[in-house]
Parts: C-alpha cells; structure tokens; sequence
C-alpha cells in the first residue's frame, strides 16, 4: 500500500484512517441473514488499494481553507484514492463505504468507476442545542460519526441557552453548582441538568478534528442568558434574577450592557474557556435580545449618552463588538445570528447566521455591507426541532439556499448551510434523530452540491437504501417515506406538536406557514 508514493504497511495507513470508520464495520462486513445466521460474505473487489495526500493537485476550499476534495478510481486489481489533503482523503473513504454498503454484503463485487468530487459549500454544518436538553459525549461522537457519512464539516455546538450552561468553570463554579442545572421543564417536574468537562471537551474536539469537522462552540449573549444569571443576578440590568427557567421562549431579562461589570465578566469567561476550542470560529449568539430592560436601566442609557450610540440596537452592536475584540485577542472570528447585525456598527468580520428575516428589508440593508459572510439557517427549511408536518423532507430537499431580497451579487456572500437542531422538546437521542434523519440528507446534499437533477422518486429509493444503511448500525430516525406527510397527516402532526405548548402558537403557525407558502 502507498501513501503519498511512500511505501507503508496496511498497518500504517489504517492507524490512521481505520479508526475513524470503525463504526461502519458492520457494513462492510456483509449482511447478517434474517434467521441470525453468520453474515454473508462481504464486499468483494480488487486486491490493493493506493493512497495519495496531492497538496498541490486539489484546490481548497475557498472559505475555510479545508481540503475536502478528492478523486476515487476503482479498477480491476486496484483502487485509486488521491486527495488534496485530510478531509478529502475522509470523504473518499466516505463515498467507498457507501458503495461497499449498497453494491456489497452479499458476494457482488465494486463497479469500476472513476469520481472526481468536491462541495459545493464549504460550511457544511449541524448544530445541537445541549442546553435545552443535555446530551452526554458518546451521543455527541455518534452524531459526528454520521456527518462523516454525510460529508458535513461543521459542527455548532450551542453550549449556553437560558434554561442551562454546559462548559466546566473553574473561574465561576457558580455556573456549574447553579447555572448547569434546573429543577423543572415545561411545566414539568423534570429535573434536567449536566456540563462538559475540560477533558470531556478536548475529546470532542479531538474526535471531530480526526473527522474533518470543525467544532463552532455557541456562548449565547447578551440574551439568553438567564441561566447565568440565575448564578450572577448582579449582571441583569435590574440585579435581581429568579432560578434557571424550565420554561422555554423569549425573556425580558439579559445582561446589562451598562455595567462594567457585565464586559468583565464575560471577557474573563472567555479566556478561560476560549483554549479549549482550536477552531477559527467562535459563535457569540446576540439572537432574541428585548430591549425593554435596557430602555429602563439608567446604567444602559448611560452607556448609550457616553458611547455616542443611537438607540439599544447599536448598544448592542457595541457589546458585540466589544466581546469580538476578546475572540480577536485569541485568534478567532465571531459568528453571530442574524439579530445581532440590525446596527450597522456591528463589526465587519463578523460572519452572520441568517435564520429569519424579521426586520424585512431592514437587515439586508444594514448587514450586508462590506465583505460579510453568511451561513443560511432559513427557520421555514432548515429547523430539524419543527414536525415534519410543518418543514417536510421534500420543501427541505427542494430548498435553494438564499436571503430573501438578496441582490444576485451578494450570493458569493453564502459560505454555507446549517441545520440548526433546537431540544426544547428532544429529551433523548431516539426524538434527536427522528427530527434529523432525513432531512438532515438534503441539507448535507444540497451543500455538497448535487450532481445531475434527480426525480424526486428516484431520491426516495436511493435515501431508503442510505436509510437502510444507517439503520444497521444504529441510526433510526423519520423513514424517508413517511417524512413528507401533507393534508390532514401534516395538520395533525402540527396540532399535537404545537398545542401542548400553548394554543396560540398552533393558530399563529397555521398563519405563518400559509403566508410563507405563498413567497
Ligand atoms: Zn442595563
């Protein structure tokens, strides 16, 4: 076996790559027979197989400069793997394992083929709200496993939300004693708590960066915080808080941008946890931040006369910008969501996450100016936490990523896509993957960029067989057939989600989802 020309032993090269596609051993492996006899014979196909790391032969990526391209050539006696660098050299081994899985397990042997592949988008991302619900770390390395799979390379991890903080603090314990846990959860007297340890943390860190996957770690401020603040009322414009909330939604009460205090804290917060996390990136929030608190604190509208600032939009702009000077000091770039950029003072290198246009034309006015970046969340096609009967797979699988009122030019503003997965109600792993398997496929599809136009029954069969796949070794979610309900089938799915919640947001849902049917 060569890799990079160089002679290695078999051994050499999968120290490096076998463990990475250890949980797909099965499907090679060929299939188990339904009276549970041993398995078939397996995968038959050439003897040798070459591996070779081109630095020079593959662009990168153009955003972030990963190497995710790769050529595949399966021949009579020898396959043929070159890639530009790591993750290209993944991806490859990726889409062998899936012809293995679908052509093999029973004897046959791998079609000759040559593929030349590269994505489409170079952010290709998942995310995973821990706070709502936590997830523990073996959970967390399945679902990185999958976007192996998948070809994805990001993954946001939103570790801080009101109803709980989830990174280990030596400097404020108080956020693991008080703010990491919470007694009840939506209305319930379900206890829900748990935080990453450093160590735990590197892990992941160190799992995914085998995989090729960037970890976005999220720190939500100034808003949804009231989990902190449950531990530090003083840093609420009021300084009186009540427990971690187990309810979810909107809260008045955020940290004051008038207190000194509030920058210090955060800052502090920052450098001691920013080391653990080596990736470019670092996500601030600033999404859903009410204003009414800091239209009433005298220390906020003191900030405000003595900055210079025009109203509480730029007030937040400058606590963005003041806390992006601290990722700065550590190397890193601010990703933030939409919100955070209606002040045009908001920094320029800032990249923005568009999930919803609420301020119409207003945000794309001020946000994208100069040379920002985006990544598109759209909540209407890329939101895993809404039924199926609201965001089906097939308006999911037929999206075309885009900001609504976007000028043709800024389309090079998109540096990629991004399924938000939100756990206020996903408790455990079974209801995590139900809302993400399949549409997570379209979105992986969409940003790796899809070949040549498909009828929409032939994509059905070809999921199922993915489907298939992935459910012998351990991922069931929606099945793909069932995932695209519509009628009274999607009503209903929308009724027994929505109004449980309340019933207002089930009749304001129905009037949304028919005003946006019809842009
Ligand atoms: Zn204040």
């Amino acid at each position: 076996m060569y890799l990079n020309g160089e002679k290695k032993t078999v051994e050499d090269v999968l120290s490096v790559f076998a463990p990475l596609f250890e949980p797909f051993v099965p499907l090679v492996q060929g299939s188990p027979k339904h009276d549970g006899s041993q398995p078939g014979p397996g995968i038959r196909g050439p003897e040798h197989i070459s591996l070779k790391i081109d630095r020079d032969g593959f662009s990168r990526d153009v955003h972030t400069h990963m190497d995710s391209s790769y050529r595949l050539k399966i021949g009579e006696h020898e396959i043929e793997i070159s890639a530009g660098g790591h993750s290209g050299m993944i991806y490859a081994f990726s889409s062998l394992l899936q012809l293995c899985a679908s052509e093999g397990g029973n004897g046959a042997g791998l079609p000759a083929m040559e593929i030349s592949d590269s994505p489409v988008f170079s952010h290709r991302g998942l995310m995973l709200d821990v706070s709502r619900h936590f997830f523990n770390v073996s959970t967390v390395k399945k679902l990185l496993d999958l976007m192996v799979v998948l070809k994805m390379n990001v993954f946001h991890w939103h570790l801080s939300d009101d109803q709980g903080w989830r990174v280990e603090s030596f400097t404020f314990p108080e956020l693991n004693t008080i703010s990491s846990r919470r007694e009840k959860t939506a209305s319930k007297s379900r206890p829900v708590g748990g935080y990453y340890t450093h160590d735990e943390i590197r892990e992941v860190v160190r799992y995914a960066g085998m995989r090729g996957i960037e970890i976005i770690p999220e720190f939500d401020m100034p808003g949804h915080v009231s989990a902190i603040l449950a531990a530090f009322p003083q840093l609420s414009c009021r300084g009186v808080h009540g427990p971690v909330p187990g309810d979810f939604g909107i809260f008045e009460d955020v940290a004051c941008a008038g207190k000194d205090e509030v920058y210090g804290f955060f800052s502090t917060l920052l450098d001691e946890i920013l080391p653990l996390f080596p990736g470019p990136r670092v996500h601030l929030g600033g999404d859903e931040v009410p204003k009414s608190r800091w239209k009433e604190c005298p220390r906020c509208q003191e900030k405000i006369r003595s900055e210079a600032l025009k109203d509480e939009e730029d007030l937040q702009a400058f606590f963005m910008n003041s806390m992006i000077r601290v990722l700065n000091r550590h190397g890193k770039t601010c990703v933030a969501w939409n919100e955070a950029f209606y002040s045009p003072a908001m920094e320029d290198s800032a990249i923005m996450q568009f999930w919803r246009e609420d301020g119409g034309a207003q945000l794309s006015n001020t946000a994208l100016h100069g040379d920002r970046k985006v990544i598109l969340s759209d909540f209407w096609h890329y939101y895993l936490d809404y039924p199926h009967g609201m965001t089906p797979f097939n308006k999911t699988w037929s999206y075309i990523p885009r900001i609504p009122n976007m000028k043709p030019e800024d389309a090079e503003r998109i540096i990629g896509i991004e399924a938000p997965l939100w756990t206020e109600y996903v408790p455990n792993e079974e209801r995590l993957y139900a809302m993400i398997l399949p549409r997570i496929f379209a979105l992986a599809e969409t940003a790796w960029g899809r070949k040549s136009p498909e009828k929409f029954k032939n994509v059905l069969r070809r999921l199922e067989r993915l489907e298939l796949m992935l459910a012998r070794i351990g991922y069931s979610g929606t099945p793909v057939r069932k995932a695209s309900p519509g009628g009274i089938r999607a009503f209903f799915q929308l009724f027994r989600f929505f109004v449980p919640i309340s019933w207002s947001r089930f009749l304001g849902t129905l009037k949304e989802l028919k005003r946006e049917g019809r842009r």
